[in-house]
């Protein structure tokens, strides 16, 4: 084994070997004025330049000319003097042309006087995690213009449905009027069919349309949840008087959101949660919020008939629904607003359920940072 006075050398004798040995570093011995004095293997192999081509040249070789022209150089080397140390990222040129992400650190050197003899400038190149950054952020980038074509689509689309189906209901309206005592109860009985297919496609463009509005007029407030869910509740009164519903509200937060959207995610999963209730139970639903790592952790739990596993990540799909018609009404739109609403605020929603007993709806809002 060797022994520490191998490394810790009074003289130093073996540092030059050992930075000249280092291969991921550039490190780089300037004199006062920026002029290379050393370089070790390290920036040879991230510059391109052998010891001989660089040394006597100045360090501004490796800048960029819009560099250059900012002096940002000479910048770097004045800081480093005046503070004994200048870090900074940037695009560099290697010798043959091509450009390596820096991450650099100039460090002035001085003598027993405390006078600055030069610097020592270590670089890393960095350019794979940069390139693999400015990739992500470009990934991002298309997928948000994406997405915004998409929502304008979205909204045109069903914008222009209406226009057509409003002057079929108009003339079905008139049929019933000025006709019915012509037609027999086959006639009524298709006009009947009409009506309903027309009113249901009515809520699903009206569905479509508010989804692809989630968010256009969204203002951050401070917003108390405890006074909010009291509002939705009211609303619900009807639903909740039927249902024999009996709603605990734990001690809620005040929170920065965005209050109309976020009004609307509970107003659907609560009236989800009256909905989906058993028919032989009296539904109690429990709704309170949790201060965690990530920022406020909501949840809406009920006692209802529950949700099976295969379909937990199904039913926040855009027009996905589990049940006919006939046993609950509904579009299949209430939980992709839900999700993204959520989404908006930069949180997460998600389930947990046991067919047969209950679901519990989380969902996290990260709008205070
Ligand atoms: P809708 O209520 O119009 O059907 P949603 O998007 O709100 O649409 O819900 C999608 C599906 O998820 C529902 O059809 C239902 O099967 C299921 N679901 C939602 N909330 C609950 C709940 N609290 N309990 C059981 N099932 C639920």
């Amino acid at each position: 084994m060797m022994s520490d006075t191998f490394l810790f050398d009074k003289k130093f004798r073996y540092l030059p070997k050992l930075i000249d040995e280092i291969q991921d570093y550039a490190i780089i011995l300037l004199d006062n004025d920026g002029t290379i004095l050393n370089w070790n293997r390290g920036a040879e192999r991230i510059k391109g330049y052998t010891p001989s081509e660089i040394q006597g040249k100045s360090f501004k070789s490796f800048y960029l000319p819009e560099d250059l022209e900012n002096k940002k150089p000479d910048r770097l080397l004045e800081l480093a003097r005046v503070n004994g140390r200048a870090e900074d990222e940037g695009w560099r040129v290697k010798k043959d042309g091509s450009l390596f992400w820096g991450s650099i650190t100039i460090t002035a050197i001085h003598d027993d006087d405390d006078v600055v003899r030069g610097f020592v400038k270590l670089t890393r190149d960095l350019s794979e995690r940069k390139r693999a950054e400015e990739a992500l952020i470009r990934h991002t980038r298309e997928i948000e213009s994406k997405n915004k074509e998409l929502e304008q689509y979205t909204y045109i689309a069903s914008h222009d449905l209406q226009e057509p189906l409003r002057t079929v209901m108009n003339f079905v309206d008139l049929l019933e009027i000025e006709y019915s005592d012509k037609l027999d109860e086959n006639g009524k009985l298709y006009l009947d069919f009409i009506n309903q297919a027309t009113g249901r496609m009515s809520n699903l463009i009206k569905g479509l349309l508010d989804y692809s509005r989630i968010g256009k007029k969204k203002e951050l407030a401070v917003v108390d949840c405890n006074e909010l869910v009291a509002d939705i509740t009211k609303d619900l009164e009807v639903a909740i008087k039927n249902s024999k519903a009996k709603i605990i509200i734990g001690d809620l937060p005040e929170i920065r959101a965005y209050r109309t959207e976020l009004a609307s995610l509970f107003q659907n999963l609560i009236s989800n949660a009256i909905k989906f209730r058993k028919k032989d139970s009296v539904p109690e639903i429990l709704i309170s919020a949790e201060f965690k790592k990530e920022g406020w952790e909501f949840m809406v739990k009920d006692n209802g008939i529950g949700i099976e596993e295969r379909h937990l990540q199904k039913i926040f799909i855009i027009f996905q629904r589990i049940h006919s018609r006939a046993e609950f009404e509904g579009t299949g739109i209430g939980l992709a607003h839900c999700k993204k609403i959520v989404e908006l605020h930069r949180g997460k929603l998600w389930v947990n359920s046991t067919y047969g007993e209950g679901s519990t709806f989380y969902f996290t809002i990260n709008t205070n940072r």
